[in-house]
């Protein structure tokens, strides 16, 4: 899955560079914003396996150091403790822009701080890219896509989103929407010069599950795990037959990277097909966990979507991706991280 440079833009950045064995072309420099998160950590995995040099830069608000501590010790990682809201100069040649809070729980904390990471942080990030022409890709999200009068719902849909402004899920969910927005006016209105090597990647990731998420965010899969660990009973929301799909993460950074690599600018659906309402999601977990767990239903929140299902198909013609693993093959994966990670706390 190695780029040929023909690909790639070759920027200051590479050029002159030795290529490390293995590798046909010379190795690229990738920043990932967000990169000790739950989503970056594996990317950083997978672009340090393949021979490239990644620098992360995280303010460690979700993320973790424990998420890259392995890679330490490799002469082709360095990690930055920087907040994206404050501008930074570096020398690369992609940008995966990932920062930003995902769950409920973390975007919902400080919301003016997470307005600013969503706006601020990409105008930055972006900028960064114009600036020392590099490939920037944005991490938006299947949220744009409110609560969807399509189904499922292909990358050409407007969406259907509460645009009143409160501190429910929609609206700060959404400011990757305006980021998205943000991003692709400033590429129409000819702030990036077209003789730069920028280039723009826009991805709009569904639900994504697998090792590492954070144990307590409020997301549904992470908290039935954690719960039917726990022995405690899980929490459905509403009558527990809204629906969503989820996707493993792997199947999630594959996906990145065939769009960071394609000629396409995007928008892309990046999800799994895969539709459970959130009682079969329960039975799933309880199977994979412990059959006798009990369920709780709980009121729901304001606007929550009763459906989500990605059309892949532009993903799949376009840059020859769809997602490999099913629910029931990568529950059991995370099972095993989150299992040790709540032992470890314990003791
Ligand atoms: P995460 O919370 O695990 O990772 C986000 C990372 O960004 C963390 O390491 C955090 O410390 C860092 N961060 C937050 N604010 C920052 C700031 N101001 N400066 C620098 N670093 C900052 O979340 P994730 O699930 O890995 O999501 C990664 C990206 O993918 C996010 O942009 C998210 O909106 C998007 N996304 C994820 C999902 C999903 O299901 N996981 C779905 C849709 C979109
Ligand atoms: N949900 C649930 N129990 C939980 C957490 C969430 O039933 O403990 C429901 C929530 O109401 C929503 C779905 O699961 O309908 C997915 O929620 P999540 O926050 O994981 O993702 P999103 O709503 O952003 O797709």
């Amino acid at each position: 899955d190695v780029p040929h440079r023909d690909l790639l833009p070759v920027s200051a950045a590479s050029a002159g560079r030795r290529m490390p064995v293995g590798l046909r072309r010379p190795p690229l420099r990738i920043v990932v914003t967000g990169g000790a998160g739950f989503v970056g950590s594996h990317l950083v995995d997978k672009l340090l396996a393949r021979g490239d040099s990644v620098i992360v830069i995280d303010n460690f608000f979700t993320g973790r150091k424990e998420n890259v501590v392995h890679h330490f010790h490799n002469p082709r990682f360095e990690l930055i403790r920087h907040d994206v809201v404050e501008p930074i100069l570096l020398e690369v040649d992609q940008i995966y822009h990932l920062a930003c809070p995902a769950s409920p729980v973390h975007y919902k904390y400080n919301p003016i701080k997470t307005i600013k990471t969503n706006v601020m942080g990409t105008l930055n990030m972006l900028g960064l890219a114009k600036r020392i022409g590099a490939r920037f890709l944005l991490t938006s999200t299947s949220e744009i896509y409110g609560d969807p009068l399509e189904h499922p719902q292909k990358e050409t849909y407007w969406g259907n989103v509460n645009p009143i402004v409160h501190l429910g899920r929609v609206c700060l969910a959404c400011l990757p929407t305006v980021s998205e927005v943000i991003v692709t006016l400033c590429l129409l209105h000819g702030q990036v010069r077209k003789s730069s090597h920028f280039q723009l990647r826009i991805a709009r990731i569904f639900n994504t599950y697998g090792p590492r998420m954070c144990i307590d965010d409020g997301r549904v899969v992470s908290n039935f795990v954690a719960q039917a660990l726990r022995r405690q009973p899980l929490t459905v929301y509403g009558d527990g037959k809204q629906t969503r799909s989820f996707q493993y993460v792997s199947d999630l950074v594959d996906g990145l990277v065939a769009l960071m690599e394609s000629e396409h600018i995007g928008p892309f659906n990046l999800g799994n097909p895969g539709e459970f309402t959130m009682l079969e999601l329960a039975e799933v977990v309880k199977e994979t966990i412990d059959s006798t767990a009990a369920i709780e239903f709980k009121p729901n929140t304001a606007d929550d979507p009763h459906m989500r299902k990605p059309d892949i198909t532009k993903a799949k013609e376009l840059l020859n991706w769809e997602p490999k693993i099913s629910l029931r093959e990568g529950l059991p994966r995370m099972v095993t991280n989150f299992r040790q990670r709540i032992l470890d706390a314990q003791s």
